[in-house]
């Protein structure tokens, strides 16, 4: 169905139910192409709305809902962890269904990965270092030297030997990020409470946290050597929040530590165990390509991109091809906490990965590819997918090419500048020659802000509130301003010849001006004769004295050098009987001139056009 809708355009409309899906990142041309739509129809749509966009730029959702309610239609997002399986289906790679794939004899048992939380100064750290010194294979290779994001411990529970995972990243935080990010790393929480202190918020943050993502927690008691220590009123706080003790009755499991101390330790961690078996069937197959997370990363300068991983299910090994985020490469070696080499990692174990073209993001996903060029296609969408997102989230702001538009459009009347110069008589010179550019009076130059040195977070800051463009000249960005800028989508120009800055900003300015218009004489003709009809009203037989006079075209009528009549129109042109749409100097014509019946011999017949006047 086709409507008029705003700005006179054409645009298929849609039932106000019809819904139409979306990518994030997305541009015009995309929904365009989806509701089969000319893209600039819609650019002038969203315009009449209020927003500037072209057809190519990726806008974020509130924009894209805007100009679908206005059409009929509904939006709906594909979210990323949708876009990155749909990414992932392409090279034949379907994660979830891998999963409920696996038959019961592929699966075998794992170790817990544990997370510890709790209130500043509870104890956690104390408690992390306390439990790696705990680990009975670590005793004999020299301990836990390495701080790698994550170590493997080793105990004997019911007489066999049971590994447990720790996150070596004590807090919420981490936890919360890497589930914000889809990463479910977690199985089992031990919530650090000191004894001396009680539940205080971060507490209660954390459990919510923990209790949100459906990970059973054990509470680790702490400081129980401490004087004034109530590990009885810890059980008695935590009941409110859901957390009865087993003593109580309950099933959360209490136990009583000093991390300080390092007593109750072995206590703990078979809590953990027990509680991993009682409420979690903790099982993987270990025989398929590795999958897993990221759990830190960082970029060492001698080896380069440096990842711990967490292999959640298969078997990593080096010279396996893998992809992680959107760092990709392969296994050129594999170290543990131990710092000593590995060949191959099962689930649940955390090991450091040499061999990433890049640093991936801790939550990341990280995956064995089939090959090395499967692996590096997957990390190259996955990153043109996610700058499309970013560029999205960019807010529109005013470019100098903008300007035309956006003044034509009524939306500004000032052009706000920022300038950066290298020395002070360079902005000064620069604001003195854009200051006495003559622009007229309908469009102001505001410069507000003007300094010396490079582009700073400031200035970016500076424009995005009053939508300024910045002027540099002989300046470079201060470090990390350009993502900024780019992010809040500032339009930063750089300049090392003033006169191409003025040039610039003059061209924009005069594109920024109304038009303005001139009359242009189009024809006279002088007035022999007065046919009076009462069914035309009165016909001018007249000979065109100069130019040519034109069928509705402007006209006025002067009577010895004064305006007689005014706001006419050619509205008859007869040449004998017959219509006709112009006649030239020298020949007689009929014209009739509406309504305007005060005509006589003599009088002069003036015919115009306006014309947009050139501007200088
Ligand atoms: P976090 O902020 O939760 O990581 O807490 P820390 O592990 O850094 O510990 C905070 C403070 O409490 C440090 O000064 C520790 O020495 C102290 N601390 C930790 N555990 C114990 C403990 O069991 N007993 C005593 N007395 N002090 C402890």
């Amino acid at each position: 169905m086709q409507a008029p809708s705003l700005g006179g355009v054409q645009v298929p409309r849609g039932d106000g139910k019809t819904v139409v899906r979306l990518r994030h990142g997305a541009s015009l041309n995309d929904f365009a192409d989806k509701i089969d739509a000319n893209p600039a129809s819609l650019v002038t749509v969203l315009f009449h709305l209020g927003e500037m966009a072209t057809a190519t730029q990726s806008l974020d959702e509130d924009t894209f809902g805007t100009l679908a309610t206005e059409l009929g239609y509904i939006i709906e997002m594909v979210s990323a962890e949708e876009e990155d399986r749909e990414l992932l289906g392409a090279f034949d790679i379907d994660l979830e269904a891998e999963l409920a794939d696996e038959s019961d004899e592929q699966l075998t048992a794992r170790p817990p990965v544990v997370t510890v939380m709790g209130h500043v100064d509870h104890g956690k750290t104390k408690l992390l270092d306390a439990i790696r010194s705990a680990d009975v294979v670590a005793g004999e290779a020299g301990g836990i030297t390495q701080h790698i994001g994550a170590y493997q411990i080793h105990t004997e529970h019911e007489g066999i030997e049971r590994a447990v995972t720790f996150i070596d990243t004590p807090g919420h935080e981490a936890f919360t990020a890497m589930r914000a990010r889809g990463a479910q790393v977690t199985d089992i929480a031990i919530l650090v409470v000191a004894a001396d202190d009680g539940v205080m918020p971060q507490t209660i943050e954390a459990l919510n946290h923990a209790q949100a993502a459906g990970v059973p927690i054990v509470v680790a008691v702490n400081k129980v050597d401490k004087e004034g220590a109530n590990p009885a009123k810890i059980r008695q706080q935590l009941t409110e929040y859901n957390l009865v003790a087993e003593e109580y009755g309950g099933d959360t499991m209490f136990v009583d530590i000093s991390a300080l101390k390092r007593m109750g330790i072995p206590d703990l961690i078979e809590a953990v165990l027990l509680t991993a078996d009682a409420a979690l069937d903790l099982r993987a197959n270990a025989d398929k390509d590795a999958r897993g997370v990221a759990v830190e990363a960082n970029l060492d300068k001698g080896r380069g991109s440096v990842a711990t991983v967490l292999v959640q299910s298969g078997t990593l090994r080096v010279g396996d091809a893998i992809v992680a985020g959107t760092a990709y490469g392969r296994v050129r070696a594999m170290f543990d906490e131990h710092g000593g080499t590995v060949d191959e990692a099962t689930p649940a174990r955390p090991v450091q990965v040499l061999g990433l073209t890049s640093v991936p993001r801790a939550g990341d996903t990280f995956l064995v590819a089939p090959d090395d060029r499967t692996a590096r296609q997957i990390a190259e969408k996955r990153e043109a997918a996610e700058r499309a997102a970013l560029l999205a989230k960019r807010r529109k702001r005013i470019s100098l090419e903008d300007f035309t538009s956006a003044l034509q459009l009524g939306k500004v009347e000032t052009l706000n500048l920022v300038l950066k110069g290298d020395v002070s008589g360079a902005v000064e010179a620069l604001e003195d020659a854009l200051l006495k550019i003559d622009v007229g009076e309908e469009v102001a130059l505001r410069v507000i802000h003007r300094g010396v040195g490079a582009i700073t977070q400031n200035d970016v800051n500076l424009a995005t509130v009053d939508n300024a463009i910045i002027l540099g000249f002989n300046v470079k960005y201060a470090e990390r301003v350009e993502d900024l800028a780019d992010r809040e989508g500032v339009d930063v120009r750089f300049y090392s010849v003033i006169y191409q800055a003025i040039d610039d900003v003059e061209a924009a300015l005069k594109g920024m001006l109304k038009p303005e218009y001139e009359e242009v004489q189009l024809g006279t003709a002088e007035v022999r004769e007065i046919f009076r009809s009462s069914k035309f009203g009165n016909i001018a037989g007249c000979l065109v004295r100069s130019g040519t006079i034109r069928r509705n075209t402007k006209a006025r009528v002067l009577r010895g050098g004064t305006v007689v009549g005014d706001n006419l129109a050619i509205e008859s042109l007869k040449r004998f009987k017959d219509d006709a749409t112009e006649v030239r100097e020298g020949y007689e014509c009929g014209i009739g001139l509406g309504s305007f019946n005060d005509l006589q011999v003599d009088d002069v017949v003036e015919t115009f056009e306006m014309r947009e006047k050139p501007r200088s």
